[in-house]
């Protein structure tokens, strides 16, 4: 690979796209005769709004956005979110629906409970998470100010296959290892939010997407900071907002256009995941234990069922141009995310190495 880069399979921070990092290397000491990097510059001045608002745009372009919802920059990662979704949201009946698919939907449920009344929807923990529930599974309270969904499990490899019903309860959901993986019907949520360390930008910036007739109430005592309705009426720039990183995403989502869309990213996805997928479902090695129509296409999921050889695995892995393909501490086992910026080359080469090393472990 072009200037001895490696596979990245890991998780978020993780790849991003050669040509986003070659043009923000190649504007680094003098951004577009300005004089300065994007690093160093006032996010006040014409040159950065400039970039702001034209990742925005792209945004909103890219995603189909419609104009009833707000876009926001923010800061704190989808952790944050946690804890603001509940004080923005639980407003009405201060109660709210969670379905618990993985750790971070887990966590999610656990900070809203500090704020109101939650509800556990459905989880699938006694299962290992190997599967996202049924529609028919749900046990949805029509009173609830919303029900919260992560809609791809980074950790536990699984995803949603399709959006839940919720009926007038608004839907939110943490996109935050799939947002821009495939095209998305915005209009089926209320909120969605994301972390951009994994299909985004660099670590530093959170993006919220939410429609407008849900803001402008907040939880007596909500920090300014937290407040979806202040945010969106400072366009984002309440204080000093992520400069680097939301210019890096503008980058990253000129290159998603370019490359034609979240249609053609959708198809290169699912066949690096087909590829990867097979190989481990014909292997005698290794397997996957999510089901098979609950399986992410961003974070493949996998182990040989034995730790040392796991272990083994992740060691010859790295000293065969491949990184973090351990799984994470709470599943075990190994994990490959292979996000927009993996190229098909990169899974090609771990499935080669799937296959070597079944070879010689047999
Ligand atoms: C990584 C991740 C988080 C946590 O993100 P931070 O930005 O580190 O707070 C939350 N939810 C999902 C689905 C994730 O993948």
């Amino acid at each position: 690979m072009a200037y001895d880069r490696i596979y990245n399979f890991s998780a978020g921070p993780s790849m991003l796209p050669i040509e986003v990092l070659e043009s923000a290397r190649d504007n680094t000491m003098n951004y577009e005769g300005s004089g300065m990097s994007v690093m160093e510059m006032s996010h006040r001045s014409k040159v950065y709004d400039n970039i702001i608002v034209s990742a925005i745009a792209l945004m909103r372009e890219v995603m189909g956005i419609p104009d009833n919802y707000k876009v926001l920059f923010l800061q704190g990662g989808a952790s944050l979110q946690f804890a603001m979704v509940p004080m923005n949201l639980m407003t009405k009946n201060n109660k709210a629906d969670y379905i618990v698919t993985g750790s971070f939907s887990g966590k999610a449920a656990e900070e809203a409970a500090k704020y109101g009344k939650v509800n556990i929807a459905a989880t699938t923990k006694d299962e290992d998470f190997t599967r996202i529930p049924q529609q028919s599974e749900l046990n949805l309270d029509p009173e609830a100010d919303y029900v919260h969904i992560c809609f791809n499990n980074t950790i536990y490899g699984s995803k949603w296959n399709y959006i839940p019903d919720t009926g007038d309860v608004p839907l939110v959901a943490d996109l935050s290892s799939c947002i821009m993986s495939e095209p998305i019907d915005v209009t089926k949520f209320g909120l969605i939010y994301a972390g951009a360390q994994k299909n985004m930008a660099p670590a530093g910036l959170t993006i919220v997407i939410v429609r407008e007739d849900l803001i402008g109430k907040t939880l007596p005592g909500t920090p300014v900071m937290m407040d979806y309705e202040k945010m969106a009426k400072s366009d984002s720039m309440y204080n000093t907002p992520p400069c680097w990183s939301i210019y890096v995403c503008k980058l990253v989502l000129e290159w998603l256009k370019n490359m034609g869309g979240l249609k053609v990213m959708q198809e290169r996805n699912e066949k690096k995941a087909k590829l990867l997928y097979d190989a481990i479902d014909e292997s005698s090695l290794f397997s996957c234990k999510v089901e098979k129509n609950s399986r992410s296409i961003m974070n493949v999921r996998f182990s040989t069922g034995n730790e040392e050889l796991d272990a083994k695995f992740v060691k010859e892995s790295a000293a065969n141009g491949m990184s973090n393909l351990k799984g994470h501490r709470s599943a075990g086992g190994l994990r490959a995310s292979i996000y927009n910026a993996m190229p098909y080359e990169g899974v090609e080469h771990l499935v080669n190495f799937i296959k070597k090393f079944e070879a010689e472990n047999k």
